[in-house]
């Protein structure tokens, strides 16, 4: 990639010539995409509890680790990742960390097929055919760069830099560059808060204000070790649960299996949704809205 400067006028770029593909990438070796999800598998040192972090079992090599898994997910569960020759075989919960205690939800169960399927894109793609025709070259990311870069120039010598707008989608450790890239390239405009979370995490946050007054964060223990026997922990006699099939959602910080622990425990549910769900067939009170 070439260092950015924004006083000369490009045209559109000539991308070199690369192989043809249309829509789907080669396929590269697994053993080079298996630590891109589980990077901090790489940093991990044995904690002072004596817990290690890796170690060898019927033949696999396992690794302990935390997924924060796309999309949708910021749970960080603790997973136990078995991997031979290079490759990941197979994904369990880690019954050590107290936040799942060995549990993990469908997401995670199906990571493999995820991290391995063949359509997963791994490399940039530029458009080689008319839109809408979905043909493809693959490129390097120094070619991918160059090109961002060559038409971002384009663009500004055409319409000035205020034409660009930088947003993101959600990604809480992220959001301290948006503003400082607009701003590099000589933009003011860049997206404070994350799109996706209009759409979704906003009007969750605008809902729950309506109904209890403010923002809370319900107590299943999870600040615990000891979890649900801690003896500091009250089980709730009676969670409301508004449209939320939670077994299945395991929703931002509330995973399905706590509340399930409750109800083993004698909390009872009251259930708002229009729809039968598994909790609302299990609910005290199932109040069905149109
Ligand atoms: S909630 Fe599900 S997807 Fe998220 S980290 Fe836990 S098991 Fe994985």
């Amino acid at each position: 990639m070439t260092e950015f400067a924004t006083d000369d006028t490009l045209g559109t770029p000539d991308a070199p010539e690369t192989p043809e593909t249309s829509g789907t990438p080669a396929t590269p070796d697994a053993r080079d995409t298996f630590p891109l999800y589980f990077d901090s598998v790489l940093e991990t040192a044995d904690d002072p509890t004596g817990r290690k972090w890796t170690w060898e079992e019927d033949g696999y090599t396992v690794y302990r680790s935390h997924a924060r898994t796309g999309p949708g997910c910021h749970d960080n569960c603790g997973v136990l990742l078995y991997v031979k020759d290079g490759v990941l075989e197979k994904i369990e919960g880690d019954e050590e960390n107290p936040y799942n205690q060995g549990r993990l939800c469908l997401r995670c169960l199906a990571f493999k097929e995820m991290l391995y399927h063949p359509d997963r894109l791994r490399h940039p793609l530029i458009r080689s055919g008319e839109r809408g025709q979905n043909r493809w070259r693959e490129v390097s990311w120094d070619e991918a760069y160059d090109y961002i870069e060559e038409n971002l120039r384009r663009v500004f010598s055409l319409y000035g830099p205020e034409t660009l707008y930088v947003a993101k989608g959600t990604g809480r450790d992220t959001n301290g560059y948006y503003a400082r890239i607009a701003e590099s390239l000589g933009s003011p405009n860049s997206s404070g808060a994350f799109f996706c979370g209009s759409s979704c995490y906003l009007p969750r946050i605008a809902s729950a204000g309506l109904k209890a007054g403010a923002m809370f964060v319900s107590d299943y223990s999870q600040n615990s070790p000891l979890r649900f026997d801690d003896p500091r922990f009250q089980v709730p006699e009676c969670t409301m649960v508004w449209g939320n099939n939670f077994p299945v959602a395991n929703s931002d910080g509330t995973l399905g299996w706590w509340l399930l622990e409750c109800m083993k425990r004698g909390t009872k549910i009251i259930t708002i949704d229009p729809k039968l769900t598994w909790v609302a067939a299990h609910s005290e009170i199932f109040l069905q809205i149109r």
